[in-house]
């Protein structure tokens, strides 16, 4: 490792020293704690195997059903493809768009991504436009929801068994096994570390800089936010262009706090149908009920899933509210400049990204519910206008969080201290 290379962290911007590491250790940030880098193991071939029989398994789990129903002597199949269909066929296509890229389209580009990134380091070449896959893999990144869509798969059989009794498909085992795999994956390969390999990165020049400066931004140094390489663009130029991965430059991310706010208060906005309006409508031979998200919950308390219950009411009520909240507070708090608590601001930061993807646990289980019971005059569940205000709510608050900079908590900081 290049004994003069400085790092910045992409939390806080400060610079550091990059310091040689155990095996399997984490570099932590000395001002924030966020995690800079592993040490790089020898070989990622760990990694492409765990990815490649994911792969595998993913095509399989998306060949069987996920789940059965016997329905008078017969057996009601759906496919993950198919309860999106079906959605989409019923006119659902927001939900169905954002099922289908959640839990189809996003994971599978994400495993094509690292796959093609592995494989030719493997055979002991080098990937071609390495920098356009790993942009892609960036933004590809959280979006993908196998995890998410793992819980809604057992939350679904609960729910079903009161239609009908319930037959487990393979696919529920098969996603299973690729939820194992691909976290496997990412413990092994960081897709940062990959330009580590395909070339020596030459350590930034810290004489001209000088020691004293505190921040990559304070010593006029761009962070790539793709590849995480610092650049001095020459001159006076603001911004520029990543001199290895040719992505565009910023200090920070542009216009961070307004374009959080705007995508905060269409979320809150959205919050209210979301909660008010029914997610599904259960129609029977005699009546047609409406459920909310809340009744929803409430029904699975009273039926004896306590825990299903408070796993749902957490991930659907509390998740968002309090993302809601927490993206505001930070958003608020760093707008005014406060340098209070900067550590415990970046920590909740680092947990709104963590925990918000599962609120979309409920959209999922809908999905599932409403391929599966359609047995025409005996009981048919329909998505209700609540489930596409909902799904729209935890967009846009993932949207806020991508948007959200964290290292503008610190930089009211650094001015503070002057
Ligand atoms: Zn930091
Ligand atoms: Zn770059």
């Amino acid at each position: 490792m290049n004994e003069t290379e400085l790092i910045a962290c992409h939390e806080c911007d400060l610079l550091q020293w990059k310091a040689p590491l155990f095996e399997r250790g984490t570099a932590r940030c000395h001002r924030c704690g966020a995690a800079l880098y592993r040490s790089l193991p020898a070989t990622y071939d760990r990694a492409l195997a765990f990815t490649l029989a994911a792969g595998i398994l993913f095509v399989v789990a998306n060949c069987f059903p996920i789940v059965g129903l016997w329905v008078k002597g017969a057996l009601v199949e759906t496919t993950l493809f198919g309860a999106v269909s079906s959605l989409y066929a019923d006119g659902m296509w927001p939900i169905a768009g954002l099922v289908f890229v959640t839990t189809i389209l996003m994971p599978a580009l994400n495993m094509a991504a690292v796959i093609y990134l592995l494989l030719p380091l493997h055979i002991g070449g080098l990937p071609q436009r390495p920098e356009i896959v790993l942009r892609v893999l960036r933004h590809v990144a959280p979006w993908g929801m196998i995890e998410v869509l793992m819980l809604a798969m057992l939350v679904a059989l609960v729910k079903l068994q009161h239609f009908a009794t319930v037959v487990p498909g393979v696919a529920i085992g098969s996603f299973g096994v690729v939820m194992v795999l691909l976290a496997a994956a990412a413990v092994s390969f960081n897709p940062r570390d990959i330009w580590a390999r395909i070339e020596s990165v030459p350590g930034v020049d810290v004489a001209s800089h000088g020691v004293n400066v505190a921040t990559a931004a304070r010593a006029g140094l761009f962070v790539c936010h793709d590849c995480g390489l610092m650049s001095k663009p020459p001159g006076h130029v603001r911004g520029g262009i990543c001199p290895r991965c040719s992505a565009v430059l910023h200090l920070r991310k542009p216009n961070s706090l307004a374009r959080t706010w705007a995508f905060l208060l269409a979320a809150m906005v959205l919050y209210i149908p979301a909660v008010l309006l029914p997610v599904t409508v259960t129609s029977t031979l005699l009546s047609a009920q409406s459920n909310t998200i809340l009744s929803g919950v409430v029904f699975l308390w009273t039926s004896g899933s306590w825990a299903l219950a408070t796993i749902v009411f957490i991930a659907s009520i509390v998740v968002p509210m309090l993302k809601i909240l927490s993206l505001a507070y930070l958003a608020w708090s760093t707008q005014l400049r406060s340098s209070l608590m900067p550590r415990k601001r970046t920590r909740i930061y680092r947990w709104v990204e963590l925990v918000g993807r599962w609120s979309m646990l409920d959209i999922y289980v809908i999905t599932i519910l409403v391929a599966l019971v359609q047995f025409g005059s005996v009981a048919t569940i329909d998505a209700g206008p609540g489930s596409i205000a909902f799904g729209a709510v935890v967009v846009l608050t993932m949207f806020a969080a991508l948007s959200f900079d964290p290292r503008l908590i610190w930089d009211a900081v650094e001015s503070e201290s002057e």
